[in-house]
């Protein structure tokens, strides 16, 4: 048993590390209290490569891991979750159905441009009226001739109304199955085609500089090659996706619990009361040292998640943990922090006022925490 990063690992944990260090920390609170989307950002995480990080080099991507993006997602997240959340759904939300489930032509239409960055895509299934329950999809997709006609919406979706927004995947119901239950398929829908709609930008409680829109879908038409993977396996294909997406979410959330400490410990050694820093106050040192602990747990419960998917064996149990416990934990030590920051922590120029705004998040997206439990509670034979 090894705990240690590999010489790679370390290699890229420094790099995105300075990159977020300088980068990222000096402009994203201008874009943030702006809510405007940091395409710089983008442009220059494309070429470092980590939109491509876990995808082979055949297809433009790295050649990396899976563990290489949580990593990355890790160490961005520790200074901004919105950048951290674009890149995340970039890569696993957007291209990863596209890698996972494409065809041959799909693959190499739509991968080089995602895997740079200089493109990204969206992954539609949450509706207005269905989250956390998929079966309760309305969205129709009914084949015309060798057209897809799609008609319904989708709620909340990451990344779908960039200027550099090519496509997003949708889930949809295509017919019923021979249970009756309905028989959900996977549609690839690129921007701009007739009928598809992105609303304006949602105004949210946190991620303010990551983009999310609802979309409408009315008669909208793409080819019947359009379809991603064989005809009803959305539904398989779907937990797939967000299964490993659980665990980029963790390493997301262990970052912004990081940054936390982070920002704690410098601002402890500095803030003076009673004639000496906060920092030499045991109460102070006992939620940083929990803090750290929390941290420190999360992370190993992602690395435990990504290390039994990378060697094939089941982890929907150890992902599901690890999203729970690194959700929980962001949340607790956003909350530490802007206590241990007093008045400052409430003033949105300090960063831990943005890491408390985007930890309940966490909480929510991509299964909710009791989402998490149900799935725990299933893999335990309940
Ligand atoms: C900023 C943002 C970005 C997002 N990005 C995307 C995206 O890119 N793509 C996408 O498809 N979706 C996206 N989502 C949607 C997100 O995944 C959903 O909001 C989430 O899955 C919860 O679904 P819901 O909002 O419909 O809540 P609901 O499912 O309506 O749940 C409401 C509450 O009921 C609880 N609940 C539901 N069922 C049960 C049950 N059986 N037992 C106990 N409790 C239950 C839930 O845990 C929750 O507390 C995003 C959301 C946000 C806010």
């Amino acid at each position: 048993m090894d705990f240690r990063l590999s010489e790679e690992h370390e290699a890229l944990r420094e790099s995105v590390r300075d990159f977020a260090r300088e980068a990222v920390a000096p402009v994203i609170a201008e874009h943030y209290e702006r809510h405007t989307f940091p395409y710089e950002i983008v442009r220059q995480m494309g070429k470092m490569g980590l939109f491509g990080l876990p995808f082979p080099e055949e297809h433009g991507g790295m050649g990396g891991d899976y563990f290489a993006l949580c990593l990355a997602l890790e160490e961005l997240a520790r200074v901004d979750s919105s950048v951290a959340i674009t890149l995340e759904a970039a890569v696993s939300l957007g291209a990863m159905p596209i890698f996972r489930f494409g065809t041959a032509e799909q693959k190499a239409r739509w991968l080089p441009k995602l895997l740079s960055g200089e493109a990204l895509a969206g992954f539609g299934l949450t509706e207005p009226g269905t989250g956390s329950d998929a079966g309760g999809t309305q969205t129709r997709a009914v084949l015309d001739g060798d057209e897809w006609v799609i008609n319904g919406s989708k709620a909340f979706i990451t990344n779908s109304g960039t200027d550099i927004t090519a496509l997003v995947t949708v889930t949809a119901v295509t017919g019923t199955n021979p249970d009756g239950s309905k028989e959900l398929s996977t549609i690839i829908v690129p921007s701009g085609t007739p009928g598809f709609t992105v609303a304006p930008g949602y105004s949210k409680v946190g991620w303010n500089a990551s983009d999310t829109h609802e979309l409408t879908f009315d008669d909208c038409r793409v080819p019947a090659g359009n379809l991603l993977g064989a005809r009803g396996r959305g539904f398989a294909q779907f937990l797939r996706i967000l299964d490993e997406g659980r665990i980029a979410i963790a390493a997301l959330a262990v970052g912004l619990a990081q940054g936390c400490v982070d920002e704690s410990l410098k601002y402890a050694k500095e803030r003076q009361a009673f004639g000496q820093p906060i920092g030499n106050y045991q109460a102070i040192q006992f939620k940083i040292a929990d803090m750290e602990l929390k941290a420190h747990t999360a992370r190993l419960a992602y690395h435990d998640a990504a290390a039994r998917m990378l060697a094939g064996e089941p982890f929907k149990r150890q992902a599901a943990i690890a999203k729970l416990h690194a959700s929980t934990v962001a949340v607790d030590n956003a909350r530490e922090a802007t206590q241990i920051h007093g008045g400052y922590g409430f003033m949105n120029e300090y960063p831990v006022a943005r890491f408390w705004r985007d930890s309940k998040i966490l909480e929510i997206g991509e299964g909710t925490s009791e989402v998490q439990r149900m799935i725990i509670a299933r893999d335990l034979g309940l």
